[in-house]
């Protein structure tokens, strides 16, 4: 019977370490495999010319590296470049890099799918398939640093985690991509460059805040009004907004980390009166800003952008309250690379 090796990178370096003294060698040598593993993203132990070759054949025996492999590449008119990965189970999931003239921004996935039913996404129409792996998220990373290197000769300055999936229903792995992602064993990135989005788990909010994170938090409001709320999200009927209100409040108390809304207007569901009034009550709250997203079709028309004067009524009143609006067009929309357009199609 053939026994499955275990993925060498659900180990801790601590673990690491042990292993090699329990196999009659150096602590040291843990050391040197953690960092081709994570800084150096080796892809085989045949890499990792620094240690010996029986070494590299005792680990080949015992594990395996999970890692991804960019399977197709597409890149837009605009610079954009969307990566379908491979992951080692043959399943696909899809990160952007997203380059302005004075940054870089990773868009990274942290599910296979996604468990939420947000019905104007793209992504939600994939049944969740599984979490990713801490390896599988950072390796997205690396995969878009090493791309930002090569066409825009400099490395990645942001990740966002507002690829597919629900960041907060993979909580600890995302957790443990972001420490590798920030360690110095890792990337070295300052936390403050990474956002993780959410579509407003409450509970969750909540534990990021007890766990003092230092990344930068986004939530997909994109109504202030429980019923419409519910309506174009109906996972939120198990997360009411005077919860989700505060859960931010809690998180703000605890981080003083403004909050960023992402903001969709639709045409005919909140390009009305009541629901700017009920946003700009809603941001009262806790200190914030709004980006305004740009709609980005997924078929079925049963979603339309709110016109050019709906959305200025938006900015006017957010701006006369003293709060910071901003409207985010999309990129990447040739090659299905923006916000919601992620759903494999190419694949
Ligand atoms: N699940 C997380 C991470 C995904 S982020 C979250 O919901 O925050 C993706 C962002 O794009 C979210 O703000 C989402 O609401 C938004 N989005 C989804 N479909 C979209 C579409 N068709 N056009 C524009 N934005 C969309």
């Amino acid at each position: 019977m053939q026994i499955e090796k275990k993925d060498i990178r659900a180990l801790s370096k601590e673990q690491l370490r042990d292993f090699f003294v329990t196999n009659n060698d150096k602590a040291f040598r843990g050391n040197q495999v953690y960092e081709w593993l994570w800084s150096k993203g080796a892809h085989s132990f045949e890499d990792m010319t620094n240690v010996s070759k029986e070494t590299r054949q005792m680990l080949e025996g015992n594990f395996v590296i999970n890692h991804i492999k960019v399977d197709t590449m597409q890149r837009s008119s605009d610079g954009t470049v969307k990566n379908a990965v491979r992951l080692h189970d043959g399943l696909i999931v899809e990160s952007v890099l997203i380059p302005t003239e004075t940054r870089t921004t990773a868009c990274v996935s942290s599910q296979v799918g996604c468990s939420l039913d947000c019905n104007f996404c793209a992504t939600a129409r994939l049944k969740r398939m599984r979490n990713l792996e801490p390896g599988e998220i950072y390796d997205q990373v690396l995969a878009i640093d090493r791309e930002s290197k090569l066409y825009f000769n400099r490395p990645l300055s942001n990740i966002v985690f507002m690829g597919m999936g629900e960041p907060l229903m993979n909580y600890n792995n995302v957790i443990k991509a972001i420490d590798m992602i920030t360690s110095n064993e890792g990337l070295g990135m300052s936390p403050k460059r990474i956002t993780v989005s959410t579509s407003g788990v409450s509970k969750m909010i909540r534990k990021m805040a007890d766990d003092e994170v230092k990344f930068k938090l986004a939530v997909s409001l994109h109504s202030a009004i429980e019923e419409t709320r519910n309506r174009i999200m109906p996972f939120t009927k198990s997360f009411p907004l005077p919860e989700l209100r505060e859960a931010l409040e809690y998180w703000y108390h605890k981080t003083k980390s403004k909050i960023t809304y992402e903001y969709v207007v639709w045409k005919g569901i909140n390009d009305n009166k009541e629901s700017v009034d009920a946003l700009v009550k809603f941001c009262k709250y806790v200190p914030c800003k709004v980006n305004l997203i740009e709609y980005n079709p997924i078929d079925d028309g049963e979603f339309q952008q709110a016109s050019p004067e709906s959305i200025n009524a938006y900015i006017k009143a957010l701006d006369s309250n003293g709060i910071i609006a901003k409207v985010r067009h999309s990129r990447g929309k040739d090659i299905d690379a923006a916000c919601g357009q992620l759903a494999n199609k190419e694949v």
